[in-house]
């Protein structure tokens, strides 16, 4: 497969910096609002934006069930409140908050607190090879827990303390911090070697 033909879900969110990532990475790019625009994507990208809002208009646009039944087809990367669309729990979530799941972990919302809601570190990422890679966060999500399957692709370590923020499951790639937004394309490059062995 050449070049690729990328989804990048387009409800809400970051969609043009991910286009403009997929875009430089030699990949054709559609944008999807409808169900009819998952039938001819190999991979899908949800961004970063608020996972709540996506969760309804998703669940308007009649999205949600294509959505689920499109991830045990294709490959998808989410990045941000992607990584909690892709999450099977979700902890302080709106009640009624609806997700395409599939990763076994639970992701928990803006769980950095308010003092750090946004900061920036190097994260050693060992699938996309050194250097370090520039993470911005942005309210996000934390992995809390993670279940059998998943294999955790990056994590902050503080003392004791250590934080998921990336992870993969079999097809699917969820990212605590946001690629889309630097210029280092490697997490979108690695993306897109899934899709073309998937
Ligand atoms: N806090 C947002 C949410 O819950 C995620 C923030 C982001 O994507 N930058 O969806």
């Amino acid at each position: 497969m050449a070049s690729p033909n990328i989804g990048v879900l387009a409800i809400q969110g970051d969609v043009r910096e991910h286009v403009n990532h997929l875009t430089a990475c030699g990949a054709s790019v559609t944008l999807v609002k409808t169900p009819e625009a998952l039938a001819n994507i190999s991979g899908l990208v949800i961004p970063g934006g608020e996972s709540t809002t996506m969760s309804i208009l998703a669940v308007q646009n009649g999205l949600i069930e294509p959505l689920r039944a499109a991830r045990k087809r294709i490959p998808m990367y989410g990045s941000c409140a992607g990584l909690i669309m892709l999450a099977d729990r979700i902890a302080d979530g709106r009640s009624d908050q609806e997700t395409i799941g599939g990763l076994n972990i639970t992701a928990r919302r803006n769980a950095f607190g308010r003092q750090v809601d946004s900061f920036e570190i190097d994260l050693k990422i060992d699938v996309i090879g050194k250097p370090d890679f520039h993470a911005v966060f942005i309210r996000a999500p934390l992995v809390e827990a993670v279940g059998a399957g998943v294999e955790v692709l990056a994590q902050i370590e503080e003392g004791t303390s250590i934080q998921v923020v990336a992870v993969r499951q079999d097809n699917l790639l969820a990212t605590s911090f946001h690629p889309e937004i630097v210029e280092d394309l490697r997490i979108h490059k690695y993306f897109l070697e899934m899709v073309k062995s998937a």
